[in-house]
């Protein structure tokens, strides 16, 4: 058997090919397998959302993906006898440098992201499954089946399952997945699509349900996504069937045709009963699955690798205690609960043939919408909440702030916002970042002797604190702020490293 490796990640989805990008961002020995042949060739989802275009940006994913999607700002909501205009993103995104949707199919986020792997030397092992893994004193035992049937028995200190809703890891942890399936199928289609007024989202409210038409781009310029009408029950997927839907549930002259990809599927709304246990980590659809509505799934598991990977490799190499791994759970568990029951409103109140919820649909919402646009706190909450921008870990055990608690800014737990000078650019290596203000020009010299400079980079930002009362914020390597202080003393923050960085 071959020396034992740090970690093994299973599963090359998005959720695994982010994990991989930070594991290798730090150099820990890591291998991650595949067992399909194949990337995904399908669209699947199609939205990137604002938080994680952030986050990749550290890897210098964010501005090819940019460049290769369709940037969307606006939706039209088009209610039984109007059409909304709702410009989206335009509130609450003031301090992003991403302040819209991007629509990319899945399929070239994560070509992007292979390549990328590739370009640092890291190949996706493909045909490759995991087919039993058990903790063995300090290691996880695991054995994987090769393309040509040769089998493999290796060792890793943890295994991360980073392989989707059917997990092999989450059944060898012995962790539970709960929830229900809906009684609603859906139907996806990738095409074009006549007589619809490109660059926005589209979405037609019925009594009957919901119909969207989003902004691909490639592989054609729509995607189109339907409930399967009640009268359709096992119908094959066919041109035919999906203008039907059009021409029944949107009042314009919609024309299909060209269609790439046509497929249905069934819903579920499911949740890991633990993130981790012992060795085993569990990590994006593994861990969670819900209804498209908002478009958060792919989004919420390369947000969990990236919660993740950090805390991995910082712990591999020695440089945080093993308690660090705890965080995982209790930062990341709550974030995958909101999105389901998040999405799990949204979902019921556009599918849902309850007769309140019908007329809610047909009446109530052409009368409230105009209403809603006009209340931009409302609107910039929701968008906070889509863009997954307002995810923070306030409660969470690695967020601290000193003892003059400053009144604006961030709060530790939050991400660091950017500013107009683009701060976030740069926090964007591997590690801690220290970011100072004042006029004192505080240098690393202030921070306790043996500190770990290769995972601390030290800046000041200035003699004047983008938010006033924050002279010190120490950002963790997620970009979300660990330390918040104010005034001359540093010893909180000593503290904190003391206890998530310690002195070698
Ligand atoms: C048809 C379809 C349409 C979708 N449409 C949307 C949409 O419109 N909007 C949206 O937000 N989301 C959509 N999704 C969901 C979205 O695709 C997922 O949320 C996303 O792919 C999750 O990424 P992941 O990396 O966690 O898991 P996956 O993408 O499922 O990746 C898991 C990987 O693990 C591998 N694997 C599994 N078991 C093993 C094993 N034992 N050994 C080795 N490898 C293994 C699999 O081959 C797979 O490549 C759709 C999904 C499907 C299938």
């Amino acid at each position: 058997m071959t020396a034992p490796l740090d970690v093994l990640v299973v599963g090359a989805g998005p959720t695994g090919l982010a994990l991989a990008l930070q594991l290798r961002s730090y150099g820990t020995q890591f291998r991650i397998v595949d067992r399909s042949l194949d990337r995904a060739r399908e669209s699947r989802a199609p939205a990137i959302q604002p938080r994680t275009l952030e986050m990749l940006s550290a890897f210098g994913v964010t501005d090819e993906l940019v460049d290769r999607g369709n940037a969307a700002v606006g939706l039209h909501l088009h209610l039984p006898r109007r059409v909304l205009h709702v410009p989206v993103f335009d509130v609450g995104c003031d301090d992003t440098p991403y302040p819209f949707l991007l629509f990319l199919p899945q399929s070239e986020t994560e070509a992007t992201l292979t390549a990328h792997l590739a370009a640092r030397d890291v190949t996706v092992e493909r045909g490759t499954e995991l087919l039993h893994a058990e903790r063995e004193g300090e290691y996880v035992t695991c054995r994987l089946r090769h393309r040509d049937g040769a089998e493999e028995t290796m060792r890793a200190r943890y295994v991360v399952g980073c392989d989707g809703a059917h997990s092999t890891v989450r059944s060898m942890a012995g962790i539970g997945f709960e929830g229900r399936a809906y009684p609603q199928t859906f139907l996806l289609a990738d095409l074009e699509a006549d007589g619809i007024e490109p660059g926005a989202a589209h979405t037609y409210m019925t009594a009957a349900g919901l119909l969207f038409f989003f902004p691909l781009g490639t592989p054609a310029t729509w995607r189109m996504i339907a409930m399967r009408p009640p009268g359709a029950p096992g119908e094959e997927v066919t041109l035919d069937l999906l203008q039907r839907i059009a021409d029944d549930w949107s009042p314009d002259q919609v024309t299909l045709r060209d269609p790439v990809w046509m497929t249905s599927f069934r819903i579920h709304n499911r949740g890991a009963t633990h993130y981790r246990r012992g060795p085993f980590f569990l990590a994006g659809d593994a861990a969670h699955i819900h209804s498209p509505a908002g478009g958060q799934g792919m989004n919420t598991g390369i947000q969990d690798a990236l919660n993740l990977g950090w805390k991995l490799a910082h712990v591999c190499r020695g440089a945080a205690p093993a308690e660090l791994l705890e965080t995982y759970e209790a930062e990341r568990a709550p974030v995958g609960h909101g999105v389901r029951r998040f999405t799990d409103r949204a979902f019921t109140a556009g599918t849902s043939s309850h007769p309140a919820l019908r007329l809610a649909r047909t009446h109530l919402a052409p009368l409230g919408a105009p209403l809603l646009l006009r209340a931009t706190g409302a609107r910039a909450r929701l968008f906070r909440t889509v863009s997954e921008l307002g995810i923070h870990y306030r409660r969470g055990p690695l967020s601290v702030t000193g003892p003059h608690r400053p009144h604006r800014g961030p709060r530790a737990g939050d991400r660091l916002p950017d500013t107009p000078a683009g701060l976030q650019r740069g926090v964007a290596g591997p590690g801690y970042h220290l970011l100072l203000t004042g006029p004192g020009r505080r240098q690393p010299e202030d921070m306790p002797p043996g500190v770990r400079r290769d995972l601390l980079s030290v800046r000041h930002i200035g003699p004047r604190s983008p938010w006033p009362g924050i002279t010190h914020a120490l950002v963790r390597p997620d970009g979300y702020v660990g330390y918040l202080g104010r005034g001359a003393d540093l010893a909180g923050l000593r503290a904190y490293l003391d206890r998530w960085l310690p002195a070698p």
